[in-house]
């Protein structure tokens, strides 16, 4: 019985899978069987195929980027152009050889090929590659899984680019954000993510730590009558003389013009902490020979312990600062060094005050919001606001958010003060919509108590509420809510995005994520933090940090937000580095809801 060809060939002469895998294993098992009709069916066929894979090679030969492709257990199976570019290797080079030739032999991550494909049916990573000439480069490798027609895995392919030049520029950002250029101490921020880090392992194994608050006698006179040449080298021989005093262990940084600190992460005992006081004061009262001058300084030193006054680093620090203070006034300071003490009571009674206070605020209705207008730079127009949270005191007046919403975290009343926001946020852009007011975004600050799984629903319930579109709230978080960010984090925030919201990711800058970190997060713009804003644009590290940020976010496709916005000259510097929108005094501070309403009606335009 002579088998039929297939009556529905494909027009290109390429037939069906299964009619095809009918015909080969009938060719296979029995040539003589396939009738002349038959032959030529499966002649075209392969045809064909060979067609539609030369195509397929010429067109992956035409994207630049470069593409590979393999077995399950990483034999390169396709190389094409791009690859060849990259690399450096010829496909006839390539092709057969195992991808973990191309790793750098330091680099671990080439070993367990397999298994993290399968599980994850593929992933993107940032690998150390090598080129054929030696070179080495960054490489972000994005790896999926290529499934068979039964749904088993077949082989991977790899997209590879070189991101050597965006990991130049992060690791760049990273030591202006973290380094004082001056001295090369850590810096302000690295002093916070060293402690924070720190406090986290000393809460866990029960140690006590010190934070000593070094401020300088004597020094501002020598920087305005010598020069600052001369305070800048007097205060790199202080940082040399610190290094120099403490152990490799200590965290030593300079936070300001003449201000240390020094952390102390693990001290036995807290006499430690004054012996190490006497030491920095002792090298300090040292003379400094400096050109033809013989110049002598003091300080006043500021001890803060923890656990007792304070459990994290913003606390410790203002404690420290306080009793420096002391220190440097106060009758009771010992031979320049003062331990923070009593008036740790005051500051409960206050808390407790503000806590109370606030209970009673959510009952009577004395929280309002004020609107701050976000602007674009393009077109120089209102965009959106910011809701930001007052407290009308019926005593005290209108209370900044910074006095009680700390407080508010830590008694757990955030989820009160949250789901008030959220409802007033809502309630004021269903008036503003029903008095037929251009769409705005409204923004809303989120607490990192309230950026949990249930999250999406409370947002659902209070817009389904209100009667208004997702696409009018925006979502303010800060790095902080995604450092621990687990699948369940990054589900959330998709769930969040899904819906429609804006996710927007305040005071960047200040904490610690790397810039290709955040590609896992589905954010929508990024806020400049005010601290990069203030110095632009004279100061060279701060127009450096801002730049770099505003190139990689363009890159990684975020809006950019500049925050705290004051001056011309520094929305003129924002503008020409490519930011787009400004929010900060320049253009408004933050105003209640019939001014803002009002700036939008008149169609207030910030004046470019
Ligand atoms: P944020 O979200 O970074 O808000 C911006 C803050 O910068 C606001 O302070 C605003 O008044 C201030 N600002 C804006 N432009 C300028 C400027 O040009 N110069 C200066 N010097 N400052 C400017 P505000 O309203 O005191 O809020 C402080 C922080 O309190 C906010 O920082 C936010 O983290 C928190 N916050 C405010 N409202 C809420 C809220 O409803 N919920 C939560 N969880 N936090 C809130
Ligand atoms: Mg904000
Ligand atoms: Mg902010």
């Amino acid at each position: 019985m002579p088998v039929k060809p297939p009556i529905h060939p494909y027009p290109d002469g390429e037939l069906p899978p299964v009619e095809a895998d009918r015909l080969w294993q009938a060719a296979i098992e029995a040539p003589t069987s396939l009738d002349a009709d038959a032959v030529r069916a499966l002649a075209r066929h392969g045809q064909a195929l060979a067609r539609r894979i030369r195509g397929q090679a010429l067109m992956l030969d035409r994207i630049r980027e470069s593409v590979i492709t393999m077995d399950l257990v990483g034999f390169i199976t396709g190389w094409n152009k791009g690859a060849e570019q990259l690399f450096g290797y010829r496909a006839d080079e390539a092709i057969g050889r195992n991808i973990l030739f191309l790793c750098d032999e330091n680099d671990a991550d080439g070993n367990t090929l397999e298994d993290a494909f399968l599980e994850h049916g593929g992933r993107e990573m940032e690998v150390r590659r090598r080129k054929k000439s030696g070179e080495l480069f960054w490489a972000s490798m994005l790896l999926s899984v290529v499934h068979d027609d039964d749904g088993d895995p077949s082989g991977l392919i790899g997209h590879i680019s070189d991101i050597t030049e965006r990991k130049q520029t992060e690791e760049r950002i990273y030591a202006l954000a973290y380094h004082d250029p001056l001295t090369g101490l850590a810096n302000r921020a690295s002093l916070f993510k060293v402690v924070d880090q720190a406090l986290a392992v000393a809460q866990r194994n029960a140690m006590s730590g010190a934070l000593l608050f070094i401020d300088l006698n004597r020094f501002k006179p020598i920087n305005d009558t010598l020069g600052h040449t001369v305070g800048d080298r007097v205060l790199t021989e202080i940082a040399e003389r610190l290094l120099a005093t403490l152990r490799d262990e200590d965290v030593v940084a300079r936070i300001g013009g003449d201000e240390f600190v020094v952390g102390l992460l693990d001290i036995a005992r807290t006499e430690h902490a004054s012996i190490v006081a006497q030491k920095i004061l002792a090298s300090i009262a040292e003379p400094f020979f400096i050109d033809d001058h013989e110049l002598r300084l003091g300080a006043a030193i500021g001890i803060s312990l923890y656990p007792q006054d304070g459990s994290d680093i913003e606390a410790l620090l203002a404690a420290a600062d306080i009793a420096m203070y002391r220190a440097k006034h106060g009758s009771d300071g010992v031979e320049g060094y003062a331990f923070y003490a009593d008036n740790m009571n005051e500051r409960t009674a206050h808390r407790l005050r503000i806590e109370t206070g606030l209970r009673h605020a959510i009952e009577r209705d004395e929280l309002l919001l004020y609107y701050q207008p976000k602007v674009a730079i393009s077109d120089g127009r209102i965009v959106g606001a910011e809701a930001l949270v007052r407290w009308r005191h019926p005593e005290r007046g209108l209370v900044p958010p910074g006095e009680f919403i700390p407080v508010a975290e830590e008694t757990g009343l955030i989820l009160q003060v949250s789901e008030w926001v959220l409802h007033a946020a809502c309630a004021q852009s269903r008036r503003w919509a029903d008095g037929g007011l251009a769409p705005l975004k409204i923004a809303i600050n989120l607490s990192a108590r309230e950026f949990n799984p249930r999250l999406p629903a409370r947002i659902a319930a209070a817009l389904a509420h209100h009667g208004i579109g997702a696409e009018r709230l925006d979502l303010e978080i800060t790095e902080g809510m995604l450092m621990n960010s687990t699948e369940q984090v990054i589900a959330m925030m998709a769930e969040l995005a899904a819906m429609g919201l804006s996710l927007s990711l305040d005071d960047f800058g200040t904490g610690y994520s790397s810039l290709s970190y955040l590609r896992r997060f589905p954010i929508d713009s990024l806020k400049i933090d005010r601290s990069f804003v203030i110095d632009l644009p004279h100061d060279a590290n701060a127009g450096a940090i801002a730049s770099a940020i505003v190139s990689m976010s363009k890159r990684l496709q975020h809006r950019v937000v500049a925050e705290g916005v004051e001056t011309r000259a520094q929305l003129e510097f924002l503008e020409a580095h490519g930011c787009d929108e400004i929010q900060g005094y320049f253009f408004s501070p933050p105003v209640p809801p019939e001014e803002f309403e009002a700036m939008v009606r008149q169609d207030r335009r910030l004046q470019t």
